[in-house]
């Protein structure tokens, strides 16, 4: 088995770039190749050159991930997380909280298949983009959440995301979507968020206690809150105690959103902006990762 490692060294807020030397020793034995991204997207463009590598390692968080699985070659590659970013989630779905049981994951023989999300969307422009997402997706709230996060608050580590979506709640605007589910007549929504999740948590939120990331389904959280209901609702989950939830939730495997004026969509904690139109179909178990089996 070849692996090649991909290494963001601006994740969680440019603190990996000091653990360069401690992943490339660990995984000297293992991984032929280790790669450091330069840029946004630089992850993608090198999967895509990887072929001739079984595995990829990602050294970085959700959003590294995120650029890896959209340029390799997920029906024949499988990956391998070293969770070195803010939140982690896919490596948390696995109970893999740290740098060591990511590199033990590599270096053993389990796999797991897991369900993942495949977009497609278009621009005001009328641009299409595909891509495939294994966390999380939101829309209006969580989106500006995240962008405000990532622009701001990196530095505060774990506390970015609960600090902006304090901050945010703030701001929380009202919009009109129409939601179609399974090919069904479009239902017309007036919501500040919308979040469609495949994994239990969104950045350091277990939003979806219940989710499961390998039974065919994705949760659908729609929210139209004021600045009190959001912020009770943020501290109900953030506690962990879920006392308070104002949200329409379900679970789909397919479903397409149309919205009446361009939104930012965040997909796995990046940002594609001016999206007038999304369809999210679920990919169940299509992507091969290393774990510990636990
Ligand atoms: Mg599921």
């Amino acid at each position: 088995m070849k692996w090649l490692t991909i290494l963001n060294p601006a994740s969680s807020g440019r603190r990996t770039e000091k653990r360069i030397d401690y992943i490339k020793d660990n995984l000297s034995k293992i991984s032929e190749k280790m790669i450091v991204t330069t840029h946004q997207g630089h992850a993608k463009e090198i999967a895509q050159e990887a072929k001739d590598y079984d595995g990829i390692a990602v050294a970085g968080g959700d959003g590294t991930i995120f650029e890896v699985i959209n340029g390799m070659d997920i029906k024949r590659q499988v990956i391998g997380i070293l969770p070195v970013g803010t939140a982690n989630c896919l490596a948390r779905e696995f109970k893999m909280n740290n740098l060591k049981d990511g590199i033990k994951a590599i270096k053993g023989s389990h796999t797991e298949k897991i369900d993942i999300l495949h977009l497609k969307f278009t621009d005001s422009d009328d641009n299409q983009t595909q891509a495939y997402a294994t966390i999380t997706l939101g829309l209006g709230y969580p989106t500006n959440v995240a962008e405000f996060a990532n622009q701001k608050l990196k530095f505060m580590g774990n506390f970015c995301y609960p600090v902006a979506a304090l901050i945010i709640a703030f701001k929380n605007v009202s919009k009109s979507y129409s939601i179609m589910l399974n090919g069904n007549q479009p239902e017309k929504k007036t919501l500040n968020g919308l979040i469609i999740n495949n994994s239990r948590f969104a950045g350091n939120f277990t939003l979806f206690p219940d989710a499961k990331i390998k039974d065919g389904r994705f949760e659908v959280m729609e929210t139209n809150a004021n600045f009190f209901s959001q912020t009770l609702h943020n501290l109900s989950v953030f506690s962990g105690t879920y006392f308070y939830n104002p949200a329409n939730q379900f679970s789909s495997n397919l479903m397409e959103i149309i919205t009446d004026e361009p939104h930012n969509l965040m997909v796995d904690g990046e940002i594609f902006e001016n999206i007038t139109k999304l369809s999210i179909e679920m990919l169940p178990r299509s992507l091969t990762c290393h774990t510990n089996g636990v």
